[in-house]
């Protein structure tokens, strides 16, 4: 055994570590057959925003305590890293550097750019991965953008196409004028706002019909009038015609039980479409569509005087014509939710267009039935998935108005319009820039390439079947579903879903056997981080101060898994004191074994049944509480024992026998042998860089031997001792609170005591303390110790009632 050195800079060992970690390949995945079951993660590739923030430590360390678990438990882990890199923020931030707009440049350079730019976060999230210690394998890692994985994710376009699982056509959708595309529900944020609701006058064959509208500008686009059937107000209207404030144009006044009653005037305008509302009533009813507003948020010919406008100078217009006319009889304040774009918070319309969709809607009972057989983590997340698959009214909008992100294989024959999919030997393919050959069946054979492009979610959907290997590897079955798929909670409408309707559409399989949810990480007030809070961390400076591996405590012990947890200067701190604790006591513990040989065999004292059989208890708890991904118990579990129960009292008591020879020192130093190993392979998951350092001085044999391919403590019954927990406890509570006695009448620690009585009322309990006197005397420098049955006077122990002890300096010493 290696005496652990006096100095140590932490920091300095986690880079070593990670560093020899990688040239040792320890966390390599075993694609062959070793006799070891597989465990695979389906680390979700992230969207990388040039930093590494104290989520993504929360993220990663979760990910990362899994993989390290596993392994230990004897799997073979299968954990991957990848880049999604696709998508609409990289746009925007080429467009601004370059100053230039994406349509200035054919689309291959204008991807290029992007492709240069986004290398650069790479970079940057990367080294935040691997600067915490994740055990990923670097040789899997993979780029969404690279050709091989968008030939993968095209090659899935043409299975789910084939399968009638997508389709092109025209249905309303979400779109976000400021971004000029069609977005998803998922991409959709809910917002409170305080808008205007207006009054507006209508005509009922001559009389006015009052109707409350927060978008006037829609008027142009109404196409009928709602009101409740059973409302007495309004219902002999019903079967007749209104005529629209200004234009005069007639819409039909029909019976929609959707109609609130009490909310504004009782009556409704349709229009197409001002919201969800409107699209529903529009397929019941069978209504016509005006199409107000194109691609880019302008009102198209149908608004007629408000033609070329945009929305908001659409709704001026409209509402200073209505006033002119006193059309505009009331504008209130009114409380709304309304949508608006994840990316830019722009209010989203609701348009018709020809996009392409994915059959979701059709799975939804699927992905309710694999969400309630599979594990969560924690386990009531898992209605996060079913109610919001519930909820969907519409099927996933595939097609994105954009230009870097995987391209829609398919072309269109310029003289008939048929549809043509790419070969799929042919795949990657760019239809903007490939040309299609081929002779089309009504003889055409010019080809027009689809020029819209694939939502990015489409990419980093399909990560569960890409990570085994699909669709190349004829084993990747071997690999799927994945074991586990982790991520936040603020992603399970878009991560989990996705990757289950897209898998279960592909494979009819479940994606995923369990998912492990993170909460999210708050400011140092609690509060949601935020620059302009003033609380916000980054983690270059947490890492700086107290390392990777005290910032892994701090999101291990944080809060309980899917909670949100906030960032907290002092956990990071607390875990640094720990970790130097821990390092004392291995350093002291390596001095003491330096002359020790396993090989030999000594029968163990009192104390160290006692501290095995607790040890054992302490190994169950954490496997327990690890095994369903409850990392603060397993953890704290750990950190408590090793802290407080065997640092401050089993070594304090061993210390005299680990100093002395013979049967005595052999018997300490096998248990302290035993039990430093144990604690450090609890601790591996949460602590990876320190427990290695002291493990290679300590008990590694051979440089590429790690702690982390060591094997998890084994259960072991013969070590539980009831009896020796119950007197080991009363020992070392009798040796606690003398020293503290001692401490009050400031007597050093070391200064030698005359006389110690030690009183207990149950005999019991007398002859308990009697087996634990010489560790008594030795640990407390009390040379006289008397045990002695009977009621004391003087101090009680804590804990123990019946028990009493009174103490004297030596007189001699003075
Ligand atoms: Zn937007
Ligand atoms: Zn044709």
């Amino acid at each position: 055994m290696k005496q652990l050195p006096r100095k140590i800079d932490f920091i300095e060992i986690e880079k070593k570590w990670e560093r020899l970690w990688e040239e040792n390949g320890t966390y390599a995945y075993n694609w062959g057959d070793d006799g070891r079951p597989r465990f695979s993660i389906d680390t979700p590739p992230p969207y990388p925003s040039g930093n590494f923030h104290m989520g993504n430590v929360l993220n990663w360390t979760y990910f990362d305590m899994r993989a390290r678990f596993k392994r230990m438990r004897g799997y073979n882990v299968h954990f991957p890293q990848g880049w999604d890199c696709h998508g609409l923020p990289t746009e925007v931030a080429v467009e601004k550097a370059y100053k230039i707009r994406r349509s200035d440049l054919p689309p291959d350079e204008f991807r290029k750019l992007c492709e240069e730019w986004i290398e650069q976060y790479i970079a940057i999230m990367k080294e935040g991965v691997i600067r915490l210690g994740c055990s990923v394998d670097w040789s899997l890692e993979y780029r969404t953008m690279e050709p091989d994985y968008m030939r993968k994710v095209q090659r899935s376009f043409l299975i789910l196409f084939e399968k009638d699982m997508i389709y092109k056509g025209e249905h309303p959708i979400n779109w976000c004028p400021r971004c000029e595309t069609a977005i998803a529900d998922a991409e959709v944020e809910r917002e409170s706002r305080t808008g205007k609701i207006y009054t507006i006058a209508f005509s009922v064959d001559g009389k006015n019909l009052l109707i409350a509208t927060t978008r006037p500008e829609y008027i142009p686009a109404c196409v009928a009038i709602g009101v409740h059937p059973e409302d007495k107000r309004f219902n002999k209207l019903i079967g007749g015609e209104a005529s629209i404030p200004l234009s005069g144009r007639k819409v039909a006044i029909i019976a929609d039980d959707a109609v609130d009653p009490k909310f504004g005037t009782g009556t409704m305008m349709i229009c197409t479409y001002g919201d969800k509302a409107d699209v529903l009533a529009v397929a019941k009813y069978g209504l016509p569509v005006i199409k107000l507003i194109d691609g880019k948020g302008i009102m198209t010919p149908a608004a007629g005087k408000y033609e070329g406008m945009s929305i908001e100078e659409a709704r001026e217009a409209i509402l200073k014509d209505l006033d002119e006319t006193g059309l505009l009889r009331k504008t209130d304040n009114l409380e709304q939710e309304i949508g608006v774009c994840w990316r830019c918070d722009t209010p989203i319309e609701v348009v018709t267009t020809d996009q392409w969709f994915m059959r979701t809607m059709s799975l939804t009972n699927e992905v309710v039935n694999k969400a309630m057989e599979i594990d969560w983590y924690p386990d009531w997340m898992r209605y996060r998935l079913i109610d919001w698959a519930k909820s969907l009214d519409w099927d996933w909008v595939l097609s994105r108005q954009r230009v870097f992100a995987t391209p829609i294989p398919v072309w269109y024959c310029e003289k008939c319009g048929k549809m043509r999919t790419a070969d799929p030997e042919a795949l990657p393919v760019d239809p903007r820039v490939d040309k299609m050959e081929g002779v089309c069946e009504c003889g055409g054979t010019e080809w027009r390439g689809e020029t819209d492009v694939l939502d990015t979610w489409f990419d980093s959907s399909l990560t569960c079947a890409i990570h085994a290997g699909w669709p190349d590897r004829e084993d990747w079955r071997n690999l799927f579903p994945a074991s586990m798929h982790p991520s936040g909670h603020d992603i399970i409408r878009t991560w989990a879903y996705y990757l289950m309707v897209r898998h279960l559409a592909l494979f009819g399989e479940t994606a995923y056997d369990s998912v492990l949810i993170n909460g999210m990480v708050l400011g140092t007030d609690g509060r949601k981080m935020s620059k302009s809070l003033g609380n916000f961390v980054a983690t270059p400076e947490v890492f700086e101060k107290y390392g990777s591996d005290a910032s892994r405590l701090w999101a291990a012990t944080g809060g309980s898994t899917g909670t949100d947890i906030p960032f907290r200067w002092a956990d990071a701190e607390y875990g640094w004191r720990f970790m130097r604790k821990l390092w004392n006591a291995c350093r002291f513990a390596s001095m003491r074994l330096e002359d020790y040989d396993p090989s030999t065999k000594a029968e163990p004292g009192l104390l160290d049944r006692w501290i095995l059989s607790k040890l054992e208890g302490v190994v169950r708890e954490a496997t327990d509480e690890f095994e369903p991904c409850r990392f603060m118990n397993a953890v704290e579990a750990s950190r408590n024992f090793i802290w407080h129960v065997f640092c401050d009292h089993y070594l304090e008591a061993a210390k005299h026998r680990l100093y002395s020879e013979g049967k005595e020192k052999a018997s300490a130093q096998q248990t302290l042998y035993y039990s430093m190993r144990r604690m450090l392979q609890l601790l591996a998951p949460a602590i990876p860089h320190l427990t290695e350092e002291i493990y290679s001085h300590m008990y590694a044999e051979g440089d590429s031997d790690s702690i982390h391919l060591s094997l998890w403590p084994e259960a072991d019954g013969s070590l539980i001792d009831d009896e020796a927990e119950r007197a080991g406890d009363l020992i070392i509570a009798v040796i606690r609170d003398v020293r503290k006695e001692k401490n009050r009448l400031g007597i050093p620690l070391n200064k030698p005591l005359g006389e110690l009585k030690v009183y207990a009322a149950d005999p019991s309990e007398a002859e308990m303390i009697a087996m634990g006197i010489e560790d008594i005397s030795a640990t407390l420098k009390a040379e006289d110790v008397e045990v002695l049955e009977g009621d004391g006077e003087e101090n009680e122990v804590e804990g123990y009632p019946s028990v009493r002890f009174s103490l004297a300096s030596r007189t001699d010493d003075t």
